[in-house]
């Protein structure tokens, strides 16, 4: 539990000025507790270093904070689950995304939890407070991406996975 606020802590510090995309400019440590919340209150993850890597999952990736930092402060586990849901920002965008879908099968388990979260967390944030300039091809194209990224990851969580598939479902209203 200390732990899990320790981290808390972190991310809140090292995503201070960041904002999320909707159109209220969100803070964007509300995504990493919301992941943390899905995984431990909706589909029962009791792995705390799951639990440890969703908060922690967009600092390598949108912060300065190396893998080295979060192995020293959080340990080896937390570091390696976060590395795994860590795109290569030196790519172009597409390549991305491309890597995305075919990375989602061979990273670990707990990756896997934490990045099916990720993308529960992304479809209800497009239904609920969607970003202001995406119409709504760009939402189905994201609705449509995330389900490439779970689909070769089904199995590992049936649970966390029927959530995805509510919140999938949710994404109807958009067309
Ligand atoms: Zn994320």
């Amino acid at each position: 539990m200390n732990r899990l606020i320790q981290a808390i802590a972190f991310a809140a510090a090292r995503h201070c000025n960041q904002r999320r995309k909707d159109a209220q400019a969100s803070p964007y440590i509300n995504h990493p507790i919301a992941l943390a919340n899905v995984l431990a209150n909706e589909a029962g993850v009791t792995d705390e270093a799951v639990l440890i890597a969703a908060i922690l999952h967009d600092t390598v990736e949108d912060t300065d904070t190396s893998a080295a930092e979060l192995a020293e402060i959080f340990g080896e586990d937390v570091a390696r689950i976060v590395m795994e849901v860590t795109d290569d920002k030196s790519l172009p965008k597409a390549e991305r995304k491309r890597l995305q879908i075919e990375h989602a099968a061979h990273v670990s388990d707990q990756a896997k939890l934490v990045k099916l979260a990720d993308k529960i967390c992304n479809l209800r944030d497009i239904v609920a407070m969607p970003p202001a300039d995406w119409d709504s091809e760009r939402k189905q194209d994201y609705f449509n991406w995330a389900r490439r990224v779970v689909d070769p990851m089904r199995g590992v969580h049936p649970v966390l996975e029927a959530i995805f598939d509510a919140a999938y479902g949710e994404g109807n209203v958009l067309v």
